[in-house]
């Protein structure tokens, strides 16, 4: 079913179901991988919070998890400004760091928080993202864990949110055509 938030409609696009297998499948992946170790994993708010939750529930190993929230949209556009609410407040010296992000657009906000990162010291450093947007990517990024690949859409739902609304539903949805 379609959905209206403020002035814009939005219709079905990745169900929960789908997300939450694809997530399963991260989360097995990164138990793998860090198997023996305790990773920290820092998540992107406010809208990897979903993400995070469900990712972690399904991680394996010891843990520890930190938030970080740095802001670059407005409405359905990128501001091409990055601003800091929350910064890092945890020790990064030597630390295996997973950042968790919602999406990746034109990947500026994951580069100023890699670099700020950097500056730290962890011993490595890993990036799981739900969703990114290939075709808008104008940052040198690679992603270790990708949810989905999809085109220059603009998506609300599950974390994501329009100008404040939508974070709360939990399925995906693209900006009606
Ligand atoms: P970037 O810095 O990579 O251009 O944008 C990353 C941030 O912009 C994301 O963390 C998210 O907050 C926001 N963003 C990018 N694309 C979308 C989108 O399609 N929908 C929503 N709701 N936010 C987006």
């Amino acid at each position: 079913m379609n959905i209206s938030l403020h002035d814009k409609r939005f219709e079905p696009y990745i169900k929960e179901v789908a997300i939450q297998n694809r997530i399963s499948a991260i989360a097995e992946q990164l138990s793998d991988d860090y198997r023996g170790k305790r990773p920290l994993f820092i998540s992107m708010l406010n809208g990897a919070f979903w993400f995070t939750a469900d990712l972690l529930k399904s991680f394996t190993g010891d843990c520890e998890i930190s938030f970080v929230k740095y802001r670059s949209y407005q409405g359905l556009q990128s501001s091409g400004e990055v601003m800091q609410s929350l910064g890092i407040d945890v020790d990064i010296k030597d630390r295996d760091v997973v950042i968790l992000e919602d999406i990746i657009d034109t990947g500026r906000t994951l580069s100023v928080f890699l670099e700020i990162l950097m500056q730290h010291q962890p011993g490595s450093v890993k990036i799981a993202t739900l969703l990114i947007k290939p075709e808008t990517l104008q940052f040198p990024l690679v992603p270790d864990y990708v949810g989905f690949e999809i085109p220059n859409d603009f998506i609300v739902g599950y974390g994501l949110d329009y100008d404040g609304l939508g974070r709360n539903l939990r399925n995906l949805y693209v900006l009606e055509k």
